[in-house]
């Protein structure tokens, strides 16, 4: 399957499929990406394992230079100091400006290569290949960054792939816990955009769960679409792609206070989504847009209730920390009905903590 982001002489190609990976150095080719100028990958300890040898080994054969740098696997890799290792590595191996950076891995490898990559001799292009599902959301749209000890993706910009290469096959080693935290964020892009694709994921949750290749390429294909769609409405965060953020007001909050440890991203905004769908009756609309949401999360095995020893006031002061309250209110994405959500500008903060007070009873 392929589907385009559409960004004027920016768009570019997404290719979803099963072993499409072999395909690499034809794509590149068709693309006019890497011609003359090293290549570097970047990716995971973890992902290196798996996939490093046949991606480097495909390129090398088709003619391309190509260097790697490996990073640890985890959050603590969103770094400055890991960004200025990568920089030593591309400099060593001689990247220019008309090199590309390959990002081999999930999130964490995505923000940190495309960071490096918007960097890098003031930018250079990079080409994403994600490894995990919750990857199908940060590979597209562009959003690059690193972490500061102080706050999360502080350090970033906006710089666009030239391509996005999923092959679902990569998926396969993908811990169980890791797969379902991911497929939170494809229903995230069902629960903001499409209730017809909502419908679909819950009937399809034991395919997806057990990584059926048909079921995934298909869900794959619809949750980028749906970014695709969100962010060449908006590129920059002007309005409408505020709505990606469905489920992340709690489920930031929730991250930090746990210490980014105990909950993945992917579970944290499952117990956001359940939680703005709480308020979204609170505030006078349907019954069943409560109960549908908690119903399809708990069919992914997916938490819908906050663990309780995670305290209400660090809770809510994580929120202020992230969002900024204006006068006791926040900006609030709050879904209107199943596949369609607002963004509310004038959320009382106390009723969102009354909705964390619940999310710590809800069973
Ligand atoms: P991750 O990149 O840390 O991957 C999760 C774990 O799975 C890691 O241990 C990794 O080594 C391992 N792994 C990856 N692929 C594998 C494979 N195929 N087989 C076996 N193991 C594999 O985490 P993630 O959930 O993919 O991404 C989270 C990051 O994404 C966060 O830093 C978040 O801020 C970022 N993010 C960015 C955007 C954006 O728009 N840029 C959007 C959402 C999330
Ligand atoms: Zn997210």
């Amino acid at each position: 399957r392929e589907l385009t982001v559409d960004l004027g002489s920016r768009s570019y190609p997404i290719y979803i499929g099963e072993g499409i990976l072999n395909d690499i150095a034809a794509l590149f080719q068709k693309h006019g990406i890497g011609k003359g100028s090293p290549l570097l990958v970047v990716t995971d300890e973890h992902v290196a394992a798996h996939f490093l040898d046949r991606v480097t080994g495909l390129l090398s054969a088709a003619g391309y230079s190509v260097a790697s740098h490996v990073v640890p696997a985890g959050e603590p890799s969103k770094s400055l100091a890991m960004l200025e290792q990568i920089v030593a590595t591309a400099l060593e191996a001689g990247l220019d400006r008309k090199s590309t950076i390959i990002a081999l891995g999930g999130g964490v490898v995505g923000d940190l290569a495309g960071f490096a990559a918007a960097s890098y001799m003031r930018g250079v292009r990079f080409v994403q290949i994600p490894t995990t599902i919750l990857a199908h959301d940060s590979s597209v749209g562009g959003k690059v960054a690193v972490n500061h000890p102080l706050a999360k993706n502080i350090i970033g910009a906006f710089h666009q792939p030239e391509m996005v290469l999923y092959d679902t096959a990569t998926l396969l080693t993908l811990p169980d816990r890791e797969v379902r935290a991911g497929l939170s964020e494809m229903i995230k892009h069902g629960l903001i955009w499409d209730a017809d694709f909502t419908a679909w994921c819950e009937e399809n949750a034991d395919r997806l769960v057990g990584l059926d290749p048909e079921a995934l390429q298909y869900g794959l294909y619809k949750g980028c679409s749906v970014k695709a769609a969100v962010v060449s409405q908006d590129e920059r965060e002007n309005d409408l792609r505020a709505i990606l953020n469905l489920g992340h007001t709690i489920g930031h909050a929730l991250e930090a206070v746990g210490g980014y440890n105990e909950l993945l991203h992917g579970e944290a905004i499952a117990i956001g989504m359940v939680g703005a769908a709480k308020l979204s009756v609170r505030m006078g609309n349907p019954e069943h847009i409560y109960t549908v949401t908690k119903r399809i999360f708990q069919k992914f095995g997916l938490p819908v209730s906050i663990p309780p020893h995670l305290d209400t006031d660090e809770i809510m002061r994580a929120m202020m920390h992230d969002k900024k309250f204006n006068e006791g209110q926040i900006v609030y994405i709050v879904p209107t009905e199943i596949g369609k959500v607002e963004i509310n500008k004038n959320v009382s903060a106390q009723w969102v903590r009354d909705i964390v007070d619940q999310l710590k009873r809800e069973d």
